[in-house]
């Protein structure tokens, strides 16, 4: 009869003691757990503390009685293994109640001891108020706390999954919680874009962060706990919870010279035999090679070590049958209403091991968005360029991550590529999926890239663009409605559908970094500009919403390109408010806003609808009420929460309040008493201030004067003055483009032959020889490196400079709006006089 020895009573030990029972009748099984509990959910600790789990009998799964009565095992809790003798093939035991020891004999010992919460020696960590969370007894320790300490302010210090999940539940209790954490970013498990949506998540639910600073000391002071960082800077808590990592805990595998790695994890073969065949080790307390990486790896998650568990005692009873494979540390979090999980090896793991990786980002619902409830999701998958072998995934969203990431881990497993994501088959009808799901999203999207079809980028290419100032020429092919919420700065706006009519506008002799909102209108850009001779041009993955979602979050910390270009956005909500906040305008006692009689309400549903859609709904909507009526807006456009408020500043309405549930935000506006000042397409006008603007009325067609009229304007702008361009007269054929079947009569047409077409056909005021004179000063500014018209006319749309065409002389030449660029405002004197009015500079050229 064998005798086999189990050391740690939880996820490894108890599963590998359960299945050899089950191999084998009649072995003699002894399990020796040094805490009070054995088989208990350490996973669903957190929601003990946080009241969502409320009774503590939930957490046991099973008892020593049971594993007696239904399993013949024999479990000693309070029992403490205090070394192994391996020539004897004994462990040492003591008895915690009374410090008896004694041996016990074995036949195969296998070690679960797991891992415990790391406590470095940083000055004053011995404080009472400063807790780890590891076990049932830790738990005990922290509720305890919570209930008779009155404490009001927690600091987690750590942002892992466990620190995470620890700040929410202390949240939910009503505590303010300070996430305290040294690396730049939470959940190192996913790449920096994705954690920047958890980050602003945190925020809106009240969480404050401080990241990229690490804790350098605790002090006391009377009641409080100081916590000094090493930026200088302090927070103060009642309550600490230190959730830094775990260390494998294997001294008593260390003192018994078992091979050790580096971390202290026991080294172990693909049939779990540590450096002695006699002994196995499962859980966390061991390191075994990647199937990923080849090299060998620590994973510290419950579904590995119950896996672990059962192949080892196979492998204990049967002989050595069936070789580990690995885990690829597919794990999943809930962080408030949001679900964070992650399959395989992040970006950053990858570029450490110097692994060719590309990624590819699609943000989708988690079903078909006309059916209620489509909650958003982001989903990125990293892959070999050429290959597209699956290195990794990772999803953030509200719903429906969960399953995501579980068929993409399965594909890693089995050496998946991206073109299986691509034909991946899920089970949809509306209520559960897309007929393109969005893991066929990320497929095919990777499948283009390798296949050449576009050139994808990510948030840090177009950073790092930004920083350098090579050159690029950054495309944005969103709405007038979308740009005007926010975009890439410097970027130049195109219209996804007007692409085709406006290349004269996007140089050739420049890289494109084109972006939309998610990625997909940028790629329908990026075929037509390649299909159309451009060949450097790439599109950003993820679009501007991942762009803006990681830019924000390096504002905060003083890093990256700033703030996007537009106001409001997750950097400027601050910590401890949240989304649920009244907005603005006047409450009810009951917070609700307040109404003026006789106003109605209208409910607008745009869940489901992605960027610009609940914007667009709302435009929609408000252009049909009176002042004072009310929109309920519900979208799950993450985006929306922020771009509605940038909205409302722009239009003159009122946000009256915002919060956010679940995933769906319910915004209320109040049609304010004038339309806003935004332009008809939605732009936002150039801001006015008294003197320090600049007018220039453009009335010549010559090229010289032209050129002039732009170099002064955009010199005006770049020292922040409100520029404005007034186009009259034969300053009219500076905006013409090219069109064809516009119906004019006969003077019109007249006009229309004799007029210059466009800013290629202008001609110099002097030396102009027969149109030579032209093409010499192009090519003298090419050789001097002086942009040219079609670039400066660029650069000041860029920079906001207002163009003005006036109505009169249009009207007299027969020039119709459809025959001037896109972008320029129709006008009269009044808008000219308007703008003269505050110019402390006024120029006729
Ligand atoms: P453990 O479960 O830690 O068990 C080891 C046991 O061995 C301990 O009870 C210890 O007391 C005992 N022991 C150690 N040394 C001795 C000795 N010398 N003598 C006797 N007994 C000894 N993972 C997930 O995948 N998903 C989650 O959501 C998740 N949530 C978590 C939440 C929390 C708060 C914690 C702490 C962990 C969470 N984990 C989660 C991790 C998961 O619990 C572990 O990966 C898993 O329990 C590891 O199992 P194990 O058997 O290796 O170690």
């Amino acid at each position: 009869m064998a005798k086999y020895v189990i050391v740690g009573g939880v996820a490894g030990g108890a599963g590998t003691a359960a299945r050899l029972r089950r191999l084998d009748e009649k072995a003699e099984i002894i399990m020796f757990e040094r805490g009070e509990h054995v088989s208990y959910a350490n996973c669903g600790l957190p929601y003990y503390a946080g009241g969502v789990i409320s009774e503590r009998s939930r957490l046991f799964i099973m008892t020593p009685q049971k594993f007696k009565e239904t399993l013949n095992i024999d479990v000693r809790t309070l029992h403490e293994v205090i070394s192994i003798n391996r020539a004897a093939k004994t462990v040492r035991v003591k008895r915690l109640e009374d410090n008896r020891e004694f041996d016990e004999t074995y036949d195969t010992l296998v070690l679960s001891p797991g891992a415990a919460p790391m406590r470095p020696p940083i000055p004053g960590i011995e404080d009472e108020a400063i807790l780890t969370l590891r076990s049932v007894s830790d738990i005990d320790a922290i509720k305890l706390k919570l209930d008779t300490s009155g404490a009001k302010r927690a600091a987690v210090i750590g942002g892992g999954f466990i620190g995470l999940e620890m700040a929410e539940n202390l949240r939910e209790r009503g505590l303010e919680v300070t996430v305290i954490e040294a690396l730049e970013q939470v959940m190192n498990v996913i790449d920096y874009d994705l954690a920047a949506i958890v980050q602003q998540h945190l925020r809106d639910k009240g969480v404050a962060l401080r990241l990229k600073d690490g804790v350098a000391a605790f002090k006391r002071r009377a009641s409080v706990l100081e916590i000094q960082l090493q930026s200088g800077s302090t927070v103060e808590a009642d309550l600490v919870i230190l959730s830094i990592g775990v260390k494998p805990d294997t001294k008593i595998a260390r003192d018994a010279g078992l091979e050790l790695a580096a971390n202290g994890a026991i080294k172990v073969n693909e049939y779990f035999e540590t450096s002695d065949p006699s002994i196995r080790a499962v859980g966390d307390a061991i390191e075994f090679k990647s199937p990923l990486l080849g090299t060998a790896i620590t994973v510290p998650l419950a579904g590995p070590a119950n896996k672990q568990a059962r192949l080892c005692a196979d492998n204990i009873v049967r002989g050595n049958v069936k070789p580990y494979g690995g885990t690829v540390a597919t794990s999943i979090a809930k962080i408030f209403d949001l679900t964070v999980a992650s399959t395989g090896l992040t970006g950053k793991a990858l570029a450490r091991a110097g692994l060719p990786f590309a990624e590819a980002v699609t943000h989708a619902g988690s079903h078909a968005g006309y059916y209620p409830r489509s909650l958003q999701l982001t989903l990125k998958v990293l892959y070999h360029p050429e290959s597209g072998k699956l290195w990794g995934a990772q999803s953030v969203g509200y719903d429906g991550v969960d399953k995501r990431i579980d068929v993409i881990s399965a594909y890693i497993k089995m050496c998946g590529t991206v073109g299986d994501l691509a034909e991946f088959e899920q089970a949809y009808a509306p209520p559960f999926s897309s007929a393109k799901d969005p893991v066929n999203m990320v497929g095919f999207i990777a499948e283009n890239a390798i296949a050449g079809d576009t050139h994808t980028v990510t948030w840090r290419d177009v950073e790092t663009a930004l920083a350098e100032r090579n050159g690029a020429f950054f495309l944005d092919v969103r709405s007038r409605e979308e740009v005007a919420l926010g975009t890439i700065p410097g970027a130049y706006n195109v219209p996804h559908t007007e692409i085709r009519e406006r290349l004269s506008e996007i140089p050739r002799d420049k890289r494109i970094y084109i972006n939309c909102a998610i990625g997909l209108r940028g790629y329908l850009a990026e075929r037509v500009l390649r299909l159309n001779g451009y060949s450097d041009v790439v599109n950003l993955t993820g679009g501007y919403k991942s762009w803006k979602a990681a830019s924000a979050e390096l504002a905060l910390l003083g890093e990256g390109s700033g703030k996007p270009a537009a106001t409001g956005h997750a950097a400027t909500v601050p910590a401890g408010r949240g989304l649920a906040d009244r907005a603005g305008g006047m409450a009810n006692e009951d917070g609700s806003p307040q109404r003026a009689q006789g106003s109605k309400e209208i409910t607008v549903d745009a869940c489901g609808l992605q960027c610009p859609g609940p914007i667009i709904r709302l435009k929609q909507e408000i252009d049909k009420c009176s002042p004072g009526d009310h929109i309920v807006v519900n979208a799950t456009d993450p985006g929306f929460a922020r771009d509605v408020k940038s909205w409302c500043a722009l239009t003159g309405n009122t946000l009256a309040s915002i919060e956010t549930q679940g995933g769906i935000i319910r915004a209320e506006i109040e049609k304010g008493m004038a339309e806003g000042t935004a332009t008809a397409e939605g732009k936002a006008p150039c801001a006015r201030s008294d003197g320090n603007g600049a007018t220039f009325i453009v009335f010549s067609n010559d090229m010289d004067k032209a050129l002039a009229s732009f170099v002064l304007a955009n010199g005006a702008a770049a020292t922040g003055k409100t520029v404005t361009m007034f186009f009259t007269f034969w300053g009219l054929s500076v905006l013409r483009k090219k069109t064809r079947g516009v119906r004019k009569d006969l003077l019109g047409r007249m006009f229309g032959m004799m007029l210059p077409k466009s800013m290629k056909g202008l001609s110099l005021s002097s030396m102009n020889f027969a149109g030579i004179g032209p093409k010499l000063m192009r090519f003298r500014m090419k050789q001097k490196n002086v942009d040219q018209l079609e670039s400066m006319y660029s650069q000041a749309r860029m920079a906001g400079v207002r163009m003005i065409a006036c109505q009169m002389s249009m009207d007299i030449m027969g020039i119709s709006k459809d025959e001037l660029l896109d972008g320029v405002e129709i006008g009269g004197v009044a808008t000219y006089m308007e703008a003269a009015s505050s110019s402390g500079v006024n120029l006729f050229i």
